[in-house]
């Protein structure tokens, strides 16, 4: 009921009770998400659309909490709605293994034994005593990863 004691529920006040964005309002906000995600890519503003979903997400669950939806429900909403989007833009989270620094090959930190079998490694080797270890080394990884 809003404050004045009027018994009458604004428009934001019944998407609230309902506890769903009216569809309108979801395309409308799906399709501005679209735009700016692609004009920011364009612009070389972002690298990925993944680089804005956690604004969008954000801002929508804020917006929704302003207008009175519960913070649960509010951040369901925004995380479907930005979901909806990036594969609307085909925007592909890379996996775990990916994103880890190794993954880079930036990190070299030498290891004293072969990480897959634990013979002590050869100044010159720094993870793996040969390809075989490495390759399963990296299977196994990449199986757990996924
Ligand atoms: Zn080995």
């Amino acid at each position: 009921m809003p404050f004045d004691g009027s018994p009458r529920l604004s428009r934001r006040e019944r998407d609230a009770a309902r506890g769903r964005l009216a569809k309108m309002r979801a395309e409308a906000m799906l399709g501005l998400m679209c735009a700016v995600i692609r004009m920011a890519r364009e612009e070389r503003i972002i690298v990925t659309g993944l680089n804005a979903e956690g604004p969008f997400r954000g801002a929508i669950r804020a917006a929704l909490c302003d207008q009175g939806w519960r913070w649960q429900q509010a951040d369901d909403v925004a995380m479907h709605l930005v979901e909806v989007a990036l594969n609307i833009l085909q925007v592909r989270r890379p996996s775990w293994a990916e994103g880890q620094q190794a993954w880079t090959g930036t990190l070299i930190v030498r290891d004293a034994q072969c990480r897959n079998c634990g013979v002590p490694l050869a100044p010159r080797q720094v993870h793996f005593c040969c390809g075989s270890c490495r390759s399963r080394w990296w299977d196994a990884f990449n199986r757990q990863a996924a």
